[in-house]
Formats: C-alpha cells, sequence, structure tokens
C-alpha cells in the first residue's frame, strides 16, 4: 500500500508512521528525517538545506522531488511505502503522480492547540531521530534516548521563532493539498487527536 501521511508539523505524522512499519511492514521514508541525516553528515545536500530548514522554510521542489524519486526506485518500496512530510505542495503532489500511484492519503485532523502543544514540547534523539515528548512521552532518563543512549535535544525548528513560521507555511503552501487528493478520492481523514494508541486503532479503521 502506497500511503501519503498528511499534516500540520507535530501532528504525530512520524509516530504513527513508525507503529505502521511494524503493521503493514512497509518502508517509513521522512525527507524531513533523510535532510536532518544529511545536515548531520555534513554532506553537499545537508550543507545546501540546513540554513532553509533551521529558519523553518520549505527545501526547494526540485531538490526535494529528486531525493524521493530516487528514494521510492529502491526495492524495498516494492509492496509500499509511507510518506511522511512530502509531498508538501502542489508541484511535489503533480511530480509524485508521474513516478508512482498512491493509494490513500491519510489526514491527521486535530485543533490547532493540539499541535502547538505537541510541536513545541518534541525533543528528538541526536543520534537514532527517535520522538520523544516532554509531557505525554518522557525517556525514563531527562535528555537520554531510551533506545540509544543518545542525547534527546530540541529541534532548532521546534524553537519558538521557527514554529510559527512551520505553520505559516503549511496553511499556505501544504494545506491545499488536503483539497488536490479529495478531489481525486483519495483523502481519508483520521482523527489524531488522542493517545497514540487510539490514532494507531483510529489508521487501522480507516485502511481496513
Ligand atoms: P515535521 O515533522 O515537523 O512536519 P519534517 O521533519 O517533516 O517536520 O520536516 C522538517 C523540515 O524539513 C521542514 O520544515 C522543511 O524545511 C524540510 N522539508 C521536509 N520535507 C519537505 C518537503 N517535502 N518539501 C520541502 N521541504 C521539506
Ligand atoms: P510530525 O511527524 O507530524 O511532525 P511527531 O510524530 O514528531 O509529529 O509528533 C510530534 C510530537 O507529539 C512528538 O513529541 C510526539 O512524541 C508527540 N505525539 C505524537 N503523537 C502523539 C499523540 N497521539 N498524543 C500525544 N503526543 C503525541
Ligand atoms: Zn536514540
Amino acid at each position: 500500500m502506497n500511503l501519503i501521511f498528511l499534516g500540520p508539523p507535530g501532528a504525530g505524522k512520524g509516530t504513527l508512521a513508525a507503529r505502521v512499519v511494524e503493521i503493514l511492514h512497509i518502508p517509513h521514508i521522512s525527507t524531513g528525517a533523510i535532510f536532518r541525516t544529511a545536515i548531520a553528515a555534513q554532506s553537499p545536500l545537508g550543507k545546501k538545506v540546513k540554513a532553509i530548514i533551521d529558519d523553518g522554510k520549505l527545501v526547494d521542489d526540485a531538490t526535494t522531488i529528486a531525493l524521493v524519486r530516487e528514494r521510492l526506485m529502491q526495492t524495498d518500496t516494492h509492496a509500499g511505502y509511507i510518506l511522511d512530510g512530502f509531498p508538501r505542495t502542489i508541484a511535489q503532489a503533480e511530480a509524485l503522480a508521474e513516478f508512482s500511484a498512491v493509494d490513500k492519503v491519510i489526514n491527521f485532523d486535530l485543533p490547532d492547540s493540539a499541535v502547538l502543544e505537541r510541536l513545541s514540547g518534541r525533543r528528538v534523539c541526536k543520534n537514532c531521530g527517535l520522538n520523544y515528548h516532554v509531557i505525554f512521552n518522557k525517556p525514563a532518563q531527562d535528555g537520554v534516548c531510551d533506545s540509544c543512549g543518545g542525547q534527546v535535544y530540541t529541534r532548532v525548528d521546534d524553537r519558538e521563532e521557527a514554529i510559527a513560521k512551520r505553520l505559516a507555511v503549511y496553511r499556505e503552501q501544504t494545506e491545499p493539498l488536503i483539497g488536490f487528493y479529495r478531489d481525486k478520492g483519495l483523502l481519508v481523514d483520521v482523527d489524531a487527536s488522542p493517545s497514540v494508541e487510539k490514532v494507531v486503532e483510529n489508521f487501522k479503521a480507516v485502511i481496513a
């Protein structure tokens, strides 16, 4: 099954994707995670995108589309994939349609207040990328990843200044994708506001 997870930053896309990987055995492809790995490795791609991402803006379409096109050519996507954080613009969605057939677009439905609460409290492991939250999902030891012992930190783009910008970018450039995919009959809404366990159940119900 070829799935897109669509929703504002902090909606819980990455968290649900990690669970769906275990259920459907398809890879989780997060463009944000790919960019963060490139930044950590100081690769040419990482150097090109760091300032843009830290500032809460979008990486250009050509770069992002090329990255996803290449990733979807890998054999592990043959049984399906979860695209998390892509497409984020109409141009990206149109490009994707040229090289892959999407089965369903999962639209994360939750109030703005919950989005802000999740985004501002998010912490991430510097080493393995695992997500935490200061209230909803704390590591056993403060600042230390339960899974790998890595340092748990606040992403630069999760600081207050960048959050406002990212939510504005979402409204302006990404939210139009809801209508785009609804018109194609591919959109399903998932109530993303309850606990992670309940969101997993809601997801299972809409793809059944
Ligand atoms: P979040 O999980 O908060 O939605 P992501 O990890 O998906 O954030 O993305 C982090 C940043 O990486 C974005 O703010 C943007 O700068 C860049 N990025 C990720 N995916 C895309 C994309 N499809 N197009 C352009 N930029 C992207
Ligand atoms: P996205 O990938 O959409 O940007 P994340 O999966 O990174 O969102 O989740 C954002 C924050 O909210 C993280 O700190 C995560 O631990 C927390 N979170 C995710 N899902 C839930 C949920 N159902 N209930 C409470 N907190 C959640
Ligand atoms: Zn870790």
